[in-house]
């Protein structure tokens, strides 16, 4: 991880579950952290629990996904006070129980989940990118996908809804950003991952899947899978990891 020291890493979904543990881990690793989210007094708890020395390079900043100015102004924000951004690990993202075939008043949390899972993913990858095309240097763009961005299981997904159909298309996004990335000549790289269930406040939300998806894996075992694809050499690029715990199926 020599590499990256101190280089700018932003990580948005940084106040709870995956986002805080690989935030904390990265400014661990020697990385300059930007840490977003719309919880303020979350991301300022997960400084404070840094040593000091450590808790400098940690910047809380107030960041809704969803909202193409305020990502717009936040890269900006970091592109004038560090320098800009060198890697990327989009990680915010939501899911909401209830079946597609639902009454008309849930419409708007399916549309809530489809901003916050992919037009994110569409703002802060481009605003990243951008950035580290200035840079000059190899970035790295991280996207935490899920397994149900891979295949629908039917038992498991009875009271699914529209949060397979969002990773579905993070999948397909990856796969663009690859071929994009590198039509542009630069060597930023892009790393899907792809984990089963993860014990977060997300897993409420989940419905009937959490239960019968049952063991578990924890933010760290995401956050160790994550360390690892930045760890790789400038050649070396892991198109996905897909991680389940035992059991799974
Ligand atoms: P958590 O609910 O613990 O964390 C979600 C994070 O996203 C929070 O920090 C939340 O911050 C942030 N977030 C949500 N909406 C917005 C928004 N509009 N703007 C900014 N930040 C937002 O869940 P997880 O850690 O489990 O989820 C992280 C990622 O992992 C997601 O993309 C999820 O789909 C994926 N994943 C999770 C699995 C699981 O089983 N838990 C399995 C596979 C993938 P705040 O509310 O403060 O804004």
């Amino acid at each position: 991880m020599e590499r990256w020291l101190n280089k700018v890493a932003v990580v948005s979904g940084a106040s709870s579950g995956i986002g805080a543990v690989i935030a904390a881990d990265l400014v661990k690793n020697g990385f300059i952290v930007v840490a977003l989210a719309r919880r303020m007094d979350r991301l300022h708890e997960k400084q404070l629990a840094l040593s000091e020395d450590l808790r400098l390079r940690y910047h809380p900043r107030k960041c809704d996904v969803t909202d193409e100015a305020e990502v717009k102004n936040t890269f900006a924000w970091i592109e004038a006070n560090l320098g800009g951004t060198d890697v990327l690990v989009n990680n915010a993202g939501i899911a909401t129980k209830g079946p597609l075939l639902t009454s008309e008043h849930d419409t708007e949390s399916f549309r809530n989940v489809v901003d916050t899972n992919i037009m994110s993913v569409v703002y802060c990858v481009r605003e990243a990118f951008h950035s580290m095309k200035k840079r000059k240097f190899d970035g790295h763009v991280v996207i935490i996908n899920s397994v149900l961005g891979h295949s629908v299981p039917m038992r498991l997904a009875e009271d699914m809804n529209i949060y397979p159909a969002t990773k579905h298309a993070v999948t397909a996004m990856v796969e663009i950003y690859r071929q994009a990335f590198s039509r542009t000549g630069t060597k930023v790289k892009v790393t899907s991952i792809s984990p089963g269930i993860v014990e977060t406040e997300l897993l409420p939300h989940m419905g009937a899947y959490r239960k019968a998806g049952k063991p578990l894996l924890y933010p760290e075992d995401v956050s160790n899978a994550i360390l690892y694809a930045l760890s790789t050499p400038p050649h070396v690029q892991i198109h996905e990891l897909i991680l389940k715990s035992i059991g799974e199926e």
